[in-house]
């Protein structure tokens, strides 16, 4: 066992970044820079639209007058004073199709906008007190934010691992808006059970058992905290103490064993009341980021007896590394753990014949955090969460005194995440699935599996870098070849920024400071692959 700090917090890193390139804001009553004058048209989003025209000159980017002249009082007898939403109501259809235009012009754009922005933080504007309507908010998003905001959707977008939003997806998440469901219970809608047919198309698509149920979460970090607690719980369990009613206080120290967590298992245990601490980092195999499972026995031996949570880790941000999960698991023959897979994206090499035997063994886990915002591709926020103990998830989750009785073999998702009102996040991810299926889904997975692959090459046989590992799924881990520091490091990064044709995010990875290229977004071709070669090779020190 060592004490390998936050093997994997590149989150950090992209903090600190943002940080040291963030130029100073204004001081309040400093001189201000005088307001540009009101834009009477604004400039399309950087770029030509999808036929390759430049965007017309419009009055703006909804190609509306923001004047909506007097409507006089209509039905519902609204405020139709510019500004409110009841001016607004009568434009509807007109105000969304102009939105739809805008909103295929950012995306005909993608290709060609810078793909990460050097953030300027724009003078601070105070809140309006009366409003310019929709038209008039779309002018100044398009004018004051859109041009800063990254290309993070499009395909040469290649920091940490982030997805894009598939045509069907972001239809999904549109209307997701528009019909405004609140899937906590099933009282008044059937969309919990749309959240239920798009929680089992995931775990088919993921080969996980019917045992295995899930919920719709915001993202990894919460479906890792959601599985954690219910490890608690089961710990609990197994000491005879219910978490839940009498708190961790009760419970005493977990032993916590991983192998390479993410920097999210750390914080989850913060909020879990376990403590960071309790992370017990397992040796490695020698030169990978996987867990020696020999190690892993050792360690749980030395409990004697006394239940712990293994976390195991399928696909590591720094050089995708998996776990052995048949073996992990397999230890719960000898010992009492609760199996919790982080497989935030790298539950989809299963949808990759040559890599599905690097998840072999994750329908044994008790719990399994897969993020659908990265390798889906479906917009923020997307994840879920899936156990094999949904009697202990309700226990930590549910919504109502215990004294209410038990809730039934199906809760109503109020009784099972960590929210109440939510979202339909569902919808998204199912469209995507109904639109694509999983070949589709597949075809994208394994394109993105070969690009990387190919970029790994390029980076090998260019003199400035090396790689630091191979090429195992979807992620390129490389560094200078000569002395790599984190300030020549960060310098590439830069440079690769700024020429504004690719993303990358620095790391350090076995104490070496370093690249990553993770590659997750749909829209990703070997094109793409040329241009970040293009843009690494002359971003390479000349030294
Ligand atoms: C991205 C990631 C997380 C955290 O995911 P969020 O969606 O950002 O909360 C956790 N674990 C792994 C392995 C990841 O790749």
């Amino acid at each position: 066992m060592n004490t390998r700090p936050h093997a994997q917090n590149t989150q950090n890193s992209r903090t600190d970044t943002q940080n040291s390139r963030t130029p100073e804001p204004p001081q309040a009553g400093s001189t201000r820079a005088p307001e540009p004058p009101a834009a009477t048209h604004i400039p399309a989003p950087h770029t030509a639209g999808p036929a390759g025209t430049a965007a017309s000159p419009g009055p703006g980017p909804l190609g509306l007058d923001r004047a909506t002249g007097s409507p006089g009082p209509g039905p519902l007898d609204l405020d139709r004073a510019t500004g409110s939403p009841g001016a607004d109501l009568v434009r509807v259809p007109e105000l969304l199709e102009a939105t739809r235009a805008y909103a295929v012009r950012i995306l005909g754009g993608l290709d060609d906008r810078p793909v990460a922005q050097a953030p300027v933080r724009p003078r601070p504007v105070p809140l309006p007190e009366s409003g310019t309507g929709l038209a008039g908010a779309m002018e100044a998003f398009a004018r004051r934010w859109e041009p800063g905001f990254s290309g993070s959707a499009g395909p040469r977008y290649l920091g940490f691992v982030t997805g894009g939003a598939t045509p069907a997806a972001l239809a999904g998440d549109w209307l997701t808006s528009v019909l405004d469901q609140n899937p906590t219970s099933a009282l008044d809608s059937r969309a919990p059970d749309l959240e239920r047919e798009a929680v089992a198309w995931l775990r088919e698509l993921f080969g996980l058992p019917a045992e295995h149920e899930g919920a719709f979460v915001s993202g990894a970090t919460m479906s890792n905290l959601a599985g954690l607690a219910i490890a608690r719980e089961w710990v609990g369990e197994s000491r005879g103490v219910s978490v839940a009613e009498e708190g961790v206080a009760a419970l005493g120290p977990v032993p916590v064993l991983s192998g390479s967590p993410h920097s999210s298992i750390g914080k989850a245990l913060s909020v879990l009341g376990l403590g960071r601490s309790a992370i017990r980092y397992v040796d490695v195999l020698p030169g990978r980021e996987a867990v020696d499972v020999d190690k892993l026995a050792g360690e749980l031996d030395r409990l004697d007896g006394a239940p712990a949570i293994v976390v195991a880790n399928a696909g590591t941000v720094n050089t995708v590394d998996f776990d052995d999960l048949r073996a992990v698991a397999a230890l719960r023959e000898r010992y009492p753990f609760w199996l919790h897979v982080d497989a935030a994206f790298g539950a989809f090499a299963a949808l990759s014949p040559g890599h599905a035997h690097l998840v072999a063994g994750l329908a044994g886990a008790d719990s399994v955090c897969v993020d659908l915002h990265k390798w889906l591709n479906v917009p923020y926020d997307s994840a879920v969460q899936f156990t094999r103990r949904r009697d202990l998830q309700a226990r930590v989750f549910q919504n109502a005194a215990a004294y209410l009785g038990p809730l039934g073999p199906d809760p109503d998702f109020v009784h099972l995440t960590p929210e109440n009102s939510r979202r339909l996040r569902a919808l998204p991810a199912w469209f995507t699935l109904a639109a694509y299926g999983r070949e589709g889904h597949a075809e994208v997975v394994r394109r993105d599996i070969a690009l990387a692959a190919e970029l790994g090459e390029r980076i090998g046989a260019m003199p400035a870098y090396r790689l630091l590992a191979p090429v195992r799924l979807n992620v390129v881990c490389f560094t200078l070849a000569g002395s790599p520091s984190p300030e020549r490091v960060g310098e590439v990064v830069r440079a690769v920024t700024d020429s504004g044709e690719a993303f990358l995010t620095p790391t350090v990875y076995a104490g070496v400071p370093a690249l990553r290229a993770a590659f997750s977004n749909w829209r990703t071709t070997e094109a793409d692959v040329d241009r970040v070669a293009k843009a690494l090779r002359a971003a390479a020190p000349r030294s």
